[in-house]
């Protein structure tokens, strides 16, 4: 495809950017002491797409999605979510592009000392700055979309596994977020608890335009929802193709061993 050149909101150009290309990772590098996790890695995922990457442990599936919540930061390369960088940029740039981004772990994260509804509206709150009557009707509709409408009051330990990453998903989705990053987030949970949760992202998938970005050990739900898979391998993209031609025809052995493994 093309590279040319798009606007966003404040009219000024993206240099280098495609039209509907929402994130995009130019040889992006990651070393943890003599440990290079991401060697020279380019990635694009277009706006609303849904996009799993998969591979062994240890293949820096994470890394890329802590990247682009700027929990770690990239030795080299350049990071662009919706035609502005990410990486590099300064501060006060990064905290306004990280507010398109919403990210759920795989151990849920939620903030023990503070009610269900408070843990959704204190991002929108003090980042966005909603007021809070606002941050409190949309969070109702979120807990009401993810089935715990009887939870605000209840705090997060109270809750099953599942239930607490409902939660996280409604805090998520709270900042209205362009991209959600989807961290193996059904890895701790009771293997009873799993599909709701992955019923719930397919809905989301299904029903809104947002992107998604996931990492995901759950080979079934990466068929569904994903318009790509990624196939990593030692911080590389060996393989990346639709799922139906990556689970069922594999162009390269690794590919076919993993999924042989894990399948
Ligand atoms: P994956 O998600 O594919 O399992 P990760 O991105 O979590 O892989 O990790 C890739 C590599 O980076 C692993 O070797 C891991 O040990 C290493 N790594 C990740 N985070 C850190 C860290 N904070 N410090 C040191 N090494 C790390």
């Amino acid at each position: 495809m093309s590279v040319e050149t798009s606007t966003h909101d404040d009219g000024k150009p993206a240099a280098g950017t495609r039209r509907g290309e929402l994130i995009r990772l130019e040889g992006v590098t990651k070393r943890f002491g003599d440990n290079t996790v991401l060697d020279g890695l380019d990635l694009s995922v277009d706006a609303g797409r849904h996009v799993t990457l998969i591979g062994p442990s240890g293949s820096g599936k994470t890394t890329i999605l802590r990247m682009l919540m700027t929990l770690t930061k990239p030795d080299e390369g350049t990071i662009t979510v919706d035609g502005e960088h990410l990486f590099p940029a300064p501060e006060k740039r990064v905290r306004e592009v990280r507010k398109k981004i919403g990210m759920v772990f795989q151990q849920f994260n939620l903030f023990p000392n503070m009610s269900v509804l408070r843990n959704i509206t204190e991002a929108p709150v003090r980042v966005l700055g909603m007021p809070k009557d606002e941050a409190e009707a949309r969070a109702r509709e979120l807990l009401d979309l993810v089935g715990l409408a009887d939870k605000c009051d209840a705090r997060p330990t109270r809750l099953s596994g599942g239930q607490q990453q409902r939660v996280a998903i409604a805090r998520a989705l709270a900042m209205r977020p362009r991209v959600l990053l989807l961290d193996e987030v059904t890895s701790a949970l009771d293997p009873e608890l799993v599909a709701g949760v992955l019923d719930l992202l397919r809905d989301i998938a299904r029903s809104t335009d947002i992107t998604m970005l996931c990492v995901t050990h759950e080979m079934g739900f990466a068929r569904d929802i994903s318009d790509q898979v990624l196939m990593f391998d030692s911080g590389r993209v060996i393989e990346a193709a639709p799922p139906e031609k990556i689970f069922s025809d594999p162009e390269r052995e690794r590919t076919r061993e993993f999924l042989s493994a894990v399948l």
